[in-house]
């Protein structure tokens, strides 16, 4: 396996390799199902198309959600494995400044792999309180983060319309939220927490997944990248939210990606 340090900081395929290299490490550590590589492959080929860059209609997406989760009564940010193997603590910052509890919720659940994850999270808090706060966050840093729940293994709430372990989920967490921020997350679902009558943020590379498809808003972006851009705009004091097409949406990522040869 490649080592950061092998890895020069101009070798264009840089971040993929380093997030390949953080997948294989936590998958040989049990934390993610078989199926999260196949998941990731099919993130990349999109992100290939996109030019590995957030589009102007996924920063207008995230300028959106952003405002969404700010404004919101009971926020919560939904990670599977891959989402904490990627983007955990640029998430962490986000549950902080916003003021919402993240909750471990698989769709393969085991209660090894939340629990494992839960720990992961809880050790990335640690480092996150003692970073600088992000810029224009006017709070006390340390407090905001030490006051991030990180839910999961309560299963004591429901996701009505789902069968078996699919539909656990913690009461505090998902089922008592309005608005509800899920990467990567699976279809079935999506669907259920916007029939539900709550306000769903996807981030998904796929525009044409049934999650992409079914979300209030998608932001079709890495996660990583849509995570530490979340960050900084949830902290924008801006106009009110608009009115949002996301189908008009998923087409321009369609088109950008659509147009990939003229960019190379
Ligand atoms: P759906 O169930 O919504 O129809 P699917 O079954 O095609 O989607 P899943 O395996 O359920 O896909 O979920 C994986 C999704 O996550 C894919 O759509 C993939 O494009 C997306 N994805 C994978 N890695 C990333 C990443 N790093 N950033 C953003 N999205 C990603
Ligand atoms: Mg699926």
């Amino acid at each position: 396996m490649l080592e950061l340090g092998e890895i020069p900081e101009s070798h264009p395929r840089r971040a993929s390799l380093l997030a390949r290299k953080k997948l294989v490490e936590a998958s040989d550590a049990g934390l993610l199902a078989d199926s999260a590589m196949i998941a990731h492959g099919r993130g990349e080929a999109f992100d290939y198309l996109l030019g590995e860059m957030t589009s102007d209609s996924a920063s207008r997406a995230i300028k959106h959600a952003s405002k969404m989760l700010v404004s919101a009564k009971s926020p919560v940010i939904s990670v599977n494995g891959n989402t904490v193997v990627l983007a955990g603590k640029e998430l962490i910052r986000l549950a902080a400044v916003v003021g919402c509890p993240i909750e471990v919720n698989l769709y393969y659940r085991t209660s090894e792999r939340v629990s494992g994850l839960i720990g992961v999270l809880e050790d990335l808090k640690s480092e996150v309180l003692s970073e600088e706060a992000p810029e224009g966050f006017n709070e006390d840093w340390f407090s905001s983060v030490s006051s991030v729940e990180i839910l999961g293994d309560e299963e004591d709430g429901r996701i009505e319309g789902l069968e078996g372990p699919r539909s656990i989920c913690s009461s505090n967490g998902i089922e008592s939220s309005d608005v509800i921020l899920v990467p990567l997350e699976d279809g079935d679902r999506c669907e259920a927490l916007v029939s539900l009558g709550k306000k769903v943020i996807a981030i998904d590379l796929n525009p044409l997944s049934r999650t992409a498809r079914a979300a209030t808003v998608t932001i079709v972006d890495e996660v990583l990248r849509a995570s530490k851009k979340l960050v900084s705009d949830a902290l924008l004091i801006d106009e009110d939210v608009h009115d949002w097409d996301n189908e008009a949406a998923l087409r321009e990522a369609l088109e950008i990606m659509g147009s990939a040869m003229s960019r190379v």
